[in-house]
């Protein structure tokens, strides 16, 4: 059996989305589960679209996403010696000529054939030009294309793996129309390669076996199928992945302009805290379901699991929900210290100076908020009180707990039960049943003394355990930030009649 090799062939025309990262996943995922090669080629013979910062964003993205690549990353434009060989062996086997007409004439031709009511191909007009009007025109300068002569054989077989019915994969010939497979050149400044000729001539060259891609490039399959059999090349198996759907409409990489919240770009991902394994998790199901109808996986039981089978040939619905609690479940099934080292560039983003905490210490907010936090950007806010001491309070915290007649007593038993704790004591579990003790010496209800010393601490009325959030804060910083709410508290006007203070 031949190995298997797959390629991501991105055009470096804009950022890496959504879409382009499924077709990247599953030809990695092919490649991986057959022990193959997967290729990375960046198509940048465009040179008017390409850019190098395109390019780089792709392979960023890639490493990010841990698509790691076998071979590559070929940039097509080192290549084009290769494209123009080829085309020169076309060109002698008679397979292309070269066309000459004007903007003005194709559209003339088009608005005749559909006035007609005939499918709008090119009608070969170039094709009765006689050597020499060819040389003299060549000779003259005028620009000029390249069109493949499809042949008039009655159909193409596309062997697809995916779609449709295996009569739907034979495409009429006389449907085709002869394609153009060079931008306008001249003789002496030939005119670059397009997309279908450069990526048959790679795809050949580089053995490529499996070429797996969005359906948007059905149409050209023929095409390519047409020009690997005019070069004697062996035609490999084509998949066609299903158009992935938003809100019942194709999703584009436009989709952004239209709803900012909604960005298709996967470094913009990236920089809103989702995870990859987060993202390759959601992205895998956007045409392919686990044998168990498992939705949460890791990237290994993805690739575990992946198989050409269980792709779906219905469009999928892309759930930006679905992608936030996936995301929320990798988030919690990291480990602490990882999960320090991914959400520390956010924190610091945010201007936190992390300089008062241990690794540890890091690693305990980590625990308390993972539950939370779904995406990494989300842990900031959630973090905030332990890097910067609160100014104000909740203003429903103000009027339920500070305004309650034992607030100062309370703020004061607690400052002076955690001054007496020693450096050994200043653990989770004996500020538990410190805390515990010291309300029931006290008298109070808990659910009053609680949210007290939380408000008080943290300037907020939902926090994780007080216990928790003591023992990282550490004794100075906690009992600080109690006289500053003792403080506080005394300077607090008497409270309205109507108010909903509970004493
Ligand atoms: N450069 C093409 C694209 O980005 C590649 C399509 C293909 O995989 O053949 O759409």
């Amino acid at each position: 059996m031949t190995k298997v090799r797959t390629r991501f062939a991105p055009s470096p025309t804009g950022s890496l989305h959504l879409g382009g990262v499924r077709t990247a996943f599953y030809n990695w995922l092919f490649a991986r589960q057959n022990k193959g090669t997967f290729v990375l080629r960046i198509e940048d013979t465009d040179a008017e679209r390409s850019t190098e910062e395109s390019a780089k964003g792709i392979i960023e993205s890639m490493q990010w996403l841990g698509l790691n690549w076998d071979e590559g990353p070929f940039f097509q434009s080192e290549r084009l010696g290769i494209y123009f060989d080829h085309l020169e062996k076309l060109r002698k086997a008679g397979h292309i000529y070269p066309a000459f007409d004007t903007q003005e004439e194709l559209d003339e031709m088009r608005a005749i054939a559909k006035k007609e009511k005939r499918n709008p191909i090119y009608d070969r007009r170039a094709l009765k030009l006689t050597e020499a009007e060819i040389k003299q025109k060549m000779d003259a300068g005028e620009p000029f294309v390249w069109r493949f002569k499809v042949p008039d054989t009655e159909y193409t077989e596309i062997p697809e793996l995916l779609m449709g019915e295996p009569d739907e994969h034979k495409i009429r010939n006389s449907t085709i129309g002869d394609f153009i497979i060079t931008r306008p050149g001249t003789n002496d400044n030939p005119g670059m390669p397009l997309y279908n000729f450069a990526c048959v001539i790679d795809d050949a060259l580089m053995d490529i076996t499996h070429v797996i891609r969005g359906m948007e490039h059905l149409p050209n399959t023929p095409k390519q199928v047409l020009m690997y059999k005019a070069l004697g090349y062996k035609v490999p198996q084509f998949i066609h992945l299903p158009i992935i759907m938003k809100n019942n409409k194709k999703m584009s990489k436009r989709d952004k302009d239209y709803d900012p919240n909604f960005p298709v770009s996967i470094l913009e991902r990236r920089d809103l805290g989702y995870l990859p394994d987060a993202t390759l998790n959601f992205i895998a199901l956007l045409g392919w379901s686990h044998p168990e109808s498992q939705e949460l996986l890791t990237p290994f039981e993805i690739l575990e699991n992946f198989s050409v089978d269980r792709l779906n040939k219905a469009n999928p619905n892309f759930d930006e929900q679905k992608y936030m609690f996936i995301n929320g479940w990798h988030v919690k099934n990291r480990h602490d210290y990882e999960l320090v080292e991914t959400v520390t560039p956010h924190l610091e983003k945010a201007g936190y100076d992390l300089s008062a905490y241990s690794k540890s210490d890091l690693e305990k907010m980590m625990a308390m908020e993972k539950e939370r936090c779904h995406l990494l950007s989300q842990f900031p806010e959630a973090l905030k009180f332990f890097f910067i001491t609160p100014e104000s309070y909740e203003e429903k915290g103000i009027r339920k707990s500070f305004y309650v007649p034992e607030a100062d007593f309370i703020l004061e038993t607690t400052v002076k039960m955690i001054s007496a704790l020693t450096d050994e004591e200043m653990n989770r579990a004996t500020l538990d049943s410190k805390l515990a003790a010291m309300v029931m010496d006290l008298g109070i209800k808990y659910g009053i003394v609680g949210p007290i010393i939380r408000l008080a601490i943290t300037g907020r009325t939902k926090t994780p355990g007080l216990a928790e959030i003591i023992e990282v804060l550490g004794k100075d910083e906690t009992v600080k930030r109690l006289e500053n709410a003792r403080a506080f508290i005394k300077t607090l006007p008497p409270l309205p009649v109507e108010s909903e203070a509970t004493a």
